[in-house]
């Protein structure tokens, strides 16, 4: 490809409402364009992305036995009242009518209609296990969409759906699924965990999610070190014994005396023993109104360390739910802090403790992180004036770094991740509903034994960049570059042999099967690497005159901080 006839459209600065490295880079190098909330163009240096991350997950689904196919975007109702998910699914579901005023719906997952091309194609055991899959777009009236593709309310998935005979042949197609998820995420290059997650109904450790490690990552993980013990956070509490601490959702039975508080006040107030480690407190407190409805709910209290400035971030950012009357539903609090208010996670109450509070102010504005001491101010409290003082309401996580592992081996840690895949066991939930049956050895009909299996195809991009990214911009793992090296000829237009090396060698690249780009946009040096730094090219090969007079070019890896000579002649095997 050649820059001349691609398109590169890359911008100084970021929207302002680009939170997160990963939409800001997006956004910046033009990879993104958006459209509405939670929708976006992907331009044709994104599209590049997207279709390096298709192709792997493709070629590992293929390999692990799934077979492709596109199932409709725009869904009849009538399947979805089948299992009851067209009233039952909230408003992320986006439901539409047609001109004969009949309803329909944009697909937000397709167990509906997988099965129920299932109980018409599927008739006997001797089909089986099939596991079908597609890579298609998506729709989620997401309550909070952000981060740009993190969290878009369109967006691309890979969904694959297994029908087995029985229930151990379902565990073994998962197994199957599960091991290609490993072999798909270790291709890509970044840091992830496979964490058990809750699987509902189902019961047993049926049910990963795959989270990409990140600071940003709306999902706690709790992990033991010393095994492999991984959970996300739902899992992690459901499976933690009861210990010491109080139960989620306690109400508090005293109010805080606005003023100076110390940790054993702090200790007191939550019911928890003076050496509870806690990395972080968001307290809730219901607001009533004149008739004693609860009105909404309210962030009382916040602790947090430096670690969490994620979660500083959005709560300086969200006008509302801390500031003056207006009043954030409970949901909402978990919602935005991505955890149900109560411990997210360590704030030592042995150490000194310094509440402030100013009920008088109306912002939770400010607060201080101390290195040593946690000492923190609390502003804010926006009860008082007309509002009757509401009932504290706080639910504690009973799952805080430092606890015992389940497994025995070793104690928890807590970190922060991505959730970019998916696996789980469905049982007979779907076939049940919708009548899909096969007959079996006997002749008799049996409810066909599912599973269903995830990728956010476009979320990965995003995940990739929040690991991999510097101040200059995005920094691809090859695997899922846009493009794997790109020639910077400097002065093309100006000397011919400089121009002749350039094209040479992108012939030569082409020729070998590499993704290369020549930038023949006759850029100035500067600003032709500043835009390839940003968009976050691999690896970069300068021709200058200078260097081909000593038969030399430069190469730099995008994680290099200086160049380095290499013979003009060995180029193309050194890159390739
Ligand atoms: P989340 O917890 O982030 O809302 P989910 O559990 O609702 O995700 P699944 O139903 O498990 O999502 O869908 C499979 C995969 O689709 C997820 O693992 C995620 O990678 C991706 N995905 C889900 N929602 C979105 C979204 N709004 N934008 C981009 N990708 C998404
Ligand atoms: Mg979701
Ligand atoms: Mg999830
Ligand atoms: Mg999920």
């Amino acid at each position: 490809m050649k820059a001349s006839r691609f398109f590169v459209s890359t911008l100084k600065e970021a929207p302002a409402d680009a939170e997160v490295a990963s939409h800001r880079l997006m956004m910046r190098a033009g990879m993104i364009k958006k459209l509405g909330t939670g929708i976006y163009t992907y331009m044709p240096m994104g599209l590049r992305v997207i279709r390096k991350v298709e192709a792997i997950v493709r070629e590992e689904m293929n390999r692990a036995g799934a077979v492709e196919m596109t199932m409709p975007v725009v869904q009849p109702a009538e399947l979805w009242q089948e299992t009851g998910r067209f009233d039952k699914m909230g408003p992320e579901l986006l439901r539409i009518k047609d001109r004969h005023d009949r309803d329909f719906v944009i697909q937000p997952t397709s167990e509906e209609v997988v099965t129920d091309i299932a109980r018409q194609e599927i008739r006997s055991y001797k089909q089986l296990p099939k596991n079908f899959y597609q890579i298609q777009t998506k729709f989620r009236d997401e309550r909070r969409p952000r981060f740009g593709l993190m969290r878009g309310r369109e967006f691309i998935m890979k969904d694959a759906y297994s029908f087995d005979r029985d229930l151990d042949a379902a565990k073994a197609s998962y197994q199957v699924m599960a091991q290609a998820y490993r072999n798909i995420f270790d291709r890509f290059g970044l840091r992830y965990r496979a964490v058990a997650a809750d699987s509902g109904a189902i019961g047993g450790d049926l049910s990963e999610e795959f989270q990409v490690i990140a600071a940003t990552g709306e999902d706690a993980i709790v992990y033991c070190p010393d095994s492999d013990y991984a959970a996300n956070m739902e899992k992690a509490e459901a499976l933690a014994p009861a210990g010491p601490r109080p139960a989620p959702a306690k109400a508090l039975e005293k109010t805080p005396t606005p003023g100076k508080s110390t940790c054993a006040d702090v200790a007191e107030l939550l019911g928890v023993p003076l050496s509870t480690t806690i990395k972080s407190l968001v307290l809730a407190t219901d607001v009533l109104d004149e008739a004693g409805d609860i009105k909404g709910s309210q962030v009382w209290l916040l602790l947090l360390r430096g670690d969490h400035d994620m979660n500083e971030i959005k709560v300086g950012k969200l006008p509302g739910l801390n500031q003056g009357f207006r009043f954030a539903t409970l949901a909402e609090i978990e919602d935005h802090f991505g955890c149900k208010p109560g411990y997210l996670g360590p704030l030592n109450l042995k150490k000194p403790v310094k509440l402030v509070a100013d009920r008088e102010a109306a912002v939770l504005a400010d607060w201080i992180t101390g290195a040593n001491e946690v000492d923190f101010h609390m502003t804010g409290v926006n009860w008082g004036r007309d509002l009757p003082e509401p009932d504290l309401v706080a639910d504690i996580r009973n799952v805080v770094a430092g606890d015992a592992s389940p497994d025995g081996k070793g104690v928890l840690a807590i970190e922060r991740g991505i959730e970019v895949g998916h696996v789980f066991v469905l049982g007979t939930k779907y076939s049940k509903d919708m009548n899909a049956t096969y007959l079996d050895e006997g002749g008799k009909p049996q409810f066909l034994e599912m599973g269903c299996y995830g990728i956010g195809i476009t979320r990965l991009p995003a995940a990739a960049i929040e690991q991999n990214h510097d101040e200059r911009g995005i920094i691809w793992p090859d695997a899922i570059a846009p493009f794997t090296v790109v020639v910077c000829p400097i002065g093309m237009d100006r000397s011919a042999e400089v121009k002749a090396a350039a094209e040479a060698l992108y012939e030569e690249l082409l020729a070998k099967g590499v993704d290369v780009l020549l930038d023949d946009r006759g850029e100035r040096p500067g600003a032709m690497f500043a835009d390839w730094e940003l968009i976050g090219v691999p690896h970069r090969v300068v021709i200058s005159d200078r260097g081909l007079k000593e038969g030399q070019l430069e190469y730099q890896n995008r994680r290099d901080t200086a160049a380095t000579k290499v013979p003009a002649a060995g180029i193309a095997d050194f890159i390739a």
